[in-house]
């Protein structure tokens, strides 16, 4: 091959590859402004002012260790067991949960009220664990707040342009909405994480439930960052039949929810 064609060759690698990543979720690629380091970033410099926002964090450090190691024990069989995992309960009594890049994920006081066993936290968990590692968190900002206002505010100490304060950037992260097929991804490859952890996916379809439930008496905070579709019980519920899962090896944990997070919440 002459060195001219290898050249050329080169320099249109680099410029079909410059802004795409490949979805570890999915194996495609995916169109992608930041590098996953700026995740990191993002996700340490907001993740204090996100806390702040939600009340800040529960004062037990019994619970807050048992949701953490929760947490990790999915992130382990994750496609991205490397990143450093943070799982944290916050104060905020409406019921929902967030994930941030870089590997943050919050649980309100409100969803932890709500649930009833260790595999429906889990699912919870496992869903927003899929919201980082496919870069939907990350996707979403540069989409919707413009990613080189984030990236000024974690690079400067200073308003980015003079514009948004970080409490006025972190409104609009708590405000951030996935697309329907983001959310579908988040729950079904959600429910293999939470299977591969060792827990009954059912936690997944019973949470699910529990959510639609609460939105009829009255709008959640949960549906307004993560629009539903109606068919979300319908196609989890198919899932677990095509997967044949041992359900009787799979931990359900309504007793131990109880101790460690119902208990601990009175
Ligand atoms: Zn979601």
């Amino acid at each position: 091959m002459s060195k001219k064609l290898v050249l050329l060759i080169l320099g249109l690698t680099f410029f079909l590859c410059t802004g795409c990543a490949i979805n570890p979720v999915t194996g495609k690629e995916q169109l992608m402004l930041i590098p996953q380091r700026q995740d990191i970033a993002i996700g340490q410099r907001y993740a204090p002012e996100v806390e702040k926002q939600m009340g800040g964090r529960i004062a037990n450090e019994g619970l807050q260790n048992y949701i953490d190691s929760l947490g990790q024990r999915i992130a382990r069989v994750s496609h991205k067991p490397d990143l450093q995992y943070h799982f944290l309960a916050v104060e905020d009594e409406s019921v929902n949960a967030l994930a941030l890049p870089g590997g943050y994920v919050f649980v309100t006081k409100g969803m932890l009220k709500k649930l009833t066993t260790e595999a429906q936290l889990a699912a919870i968990l496992a869903h927003e664990l899929v919201h980082i590692v496919a870069r939907h968190a990350s996707a979403a900002m540069s989409r919707e707040i413009g990613i080189e206002i984030l990236l000024s505010a974690v690079t400067s100490d200073k308003t980015p342009r003079g514009v948004l304060t970080a409490a006025g950037l972190t409104r609009q992260i708590l405000g951030l909405r996935y697309s329907r097929s983001d959310e579908r991804e988040a729950d079904l490859v959600g429910m293999d994480y939470l299977a591969a952890a060792g827990y009954n996916p059912y936690g997944m379809v019973e949470t699910m439930q529990m959510l639609e439930n609460q939105q009829q008496i009255r709008p959640i905070e949960f549906f307004s960052t993560h629009p539903n579709p109606e068919n979300r019980i319908a196609y989890l519920t198919q899932k677990i039949q095509t997967d044949h899962h041992n359900l009787a090896a799979l931990k359900t944990g309504k007793d131990d929810y109880l101790t460690a997070v119902l208990s601990a919440l009175k």
